[in-house]
């Protein structure tokens, strides 16, 4: 089983519900920058209010607040396996988390794409409202721009590197756990 592992996908794919299941039936450590981000806001420290703005409009965190949020929380994490749920999201923040696990002499053994299509994607955020502030037809829509436009150019570069595992994310979230497990054993 791959020990160091990071869930992509569009807004809306499951990453969040398959990060918890991953913690809950195979013990992994899941770090979702998302959450620490919204408790970060929820707690009123600095980097929350300095993240809230972008948080709101759909648009992606600067990437030095994302590696110093990462660099943190990634020292405690000691042998565990661990999932990163939202993490990098941008070719440069996957250049440095690679150089943080080195330092922590861990590598990416796989990178899960949870793969929903655009109309799906759409459906679904029209749809499922969460509650969250950044849960609005208007920011999913621009969310989704960013994934197209920030977090493919990653995929592909995954691809490269031979650490892409494409899951059929447009299942039920049974499935689509199925799935990840497969793609990881
Ligand atoms: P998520 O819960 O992963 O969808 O994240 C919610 C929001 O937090 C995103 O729309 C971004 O504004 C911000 N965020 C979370 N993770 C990252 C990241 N790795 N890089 C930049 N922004 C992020």
């Amino acid at each position: 089983m791959d020990s160091t592992i990071t869930l992509l996908g569009p807004p809306g794919s499951g990453k969040g519900t398959q990060a918890e299941r991953l913690r809950d039936r195979l013990g992994f450590t899941v770090l979702s920058t998302g959450d620490l981000l919204r408790k970060a806001r929820s707690t009123g420290t600095d980097l929350g209010r300095q993240a809230a703005g972008y948080m709101d409009r759909g648009e992606l965190v600067p990437d030095d607040l994302i590696i110093a949020l990462v660099a943190g929380a990634i020292g405690d994490l000691d042998g565990r396996p661990v999932a990163l749920d939202g993490v990098p999201r941008t070719v440069e923040q996957a250049r440095a988390i690679d150089e943080l696990l080195r330092e922590h002499s861990r590598m990416l053994n796989a990178a899960v794409l949870i793969d929903v299509p655009d109309d799906e994607v759409v459906r679904r955020i029209t749809e499922r409202r969460q509650g969250r502030t950044d849960d609005t037809p208007a920011t999913a829509r621009e969310r989704l721009r960013v994934y197209h436009r920030e977090t493919e150019p990653l995929v592909r570069s995954f691809e490269e590197r031979g650490l892409l595992r494409r899951v059929d994310g447009a299942q039920d979230p049974d499935s689509v756990e199925d799935e990840v497990r497969a793609a990881l054993s």
